[in-house]
């Protein structure tokens, strides 16, 4: 018996994983936002998870992804990308690029993306997996993220993602007057915080109960 011409019949099994993913994880739990959805389909998740949690890729967890850190749980990813608000005119500030998932889901969506890594492997190996990927609207920077970016202010919209004990000054004033920050604060029982900036205020838009890893540096004081 002849074989098929090609192997057409063994469809890619991580696109089959990742639809069901968004189905079961994400829509599921209330996220609907068509440009989020769209991202988490067309980013593929387990070219960013080391070798052997391949098979965990799309898993509903966060994974470690080596030097003490973690890849967020897609939910989490999804929830704080709806939270920004973002248009396809957004200039984004990401605090945390680890693996550079959320910076990749982030591009798909927004204008430009500054993304700030404090340890240089994670932010090195982040670059080079996203410029493999193609992903030319992400701008890369090495340093403690508590700063915030300054040169590129002000921002649509800034993502943390890793828990400072307190709200970063310098993001706040980074923050363009309408845009939005998400952000885990505390220590032992952390929030995400969703800040929407006024011209005269700040105001929480809503807060959920969740465990990120710590933001280093500034704000322990080290
Ligand atoms: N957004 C990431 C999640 C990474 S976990 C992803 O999609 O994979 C949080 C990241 O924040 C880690 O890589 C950690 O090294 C980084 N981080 C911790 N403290 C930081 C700081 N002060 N400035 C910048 N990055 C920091």
């Amino acid at each position: 018996m002849d074989l098929p011409p090609t192997n057409d019949f063994c469809a890619d099994p991580t696109v089959a994983l990742c639809q069901r993913m968004v189905r079961q994880q994400i829509i599921a739990r209330g996220i609907d936002d068509p440009a989020v959805l769209a991202a988490l389909q067309k980013v593929p998740r387990h070219r960013f998870v080391p070798a052997s949690l391949q098979n965990l890729a799309y898993a509903d967890q966060p994974l470690t992804i080596g030097y003490g850190q973690t890849i967020s749980q897609p939910y989490i990813v999804a929830y704080m990308t709806e939270a920004a608000h973002l248009t396809p005119r957004s200039k984004v500030l990401e605090i945390g690029t680890g693996c550079g998932y959320q910076a990749a889901i982030l591009a798909e969506i927004a204008q430009e993306v500054f993304t700030v890594e404090i340890v240089p492997e994670l932010a090195q190996q982040a670059r080079d997996r996203l410029e493999a990927l193609g992903y030319q609207n992400i701008h890369y920077k090495i340093g403690d993220g508590y700063k915030g970016w300054p040169e590129f202010a002000p921002y649509d919209a800034i993502l943390v993602t890793a828990a400072p004990d307190h709200r970063p000054q310098p993001l706040l004033q980074q923050l363009a007057v309408g845009g939005h920050l998400v952000i885990p604060v505390g220590t032992i029982g952390q929030r995400l915080e969703v800040l929407h900036k006024t011209s005269t205020d700040l105001e929480m838009e809503k807060a959920i109960a969740v465990r990120f890893v710590p933001l280093q540096g500034h704000s322990y004081g080290f």
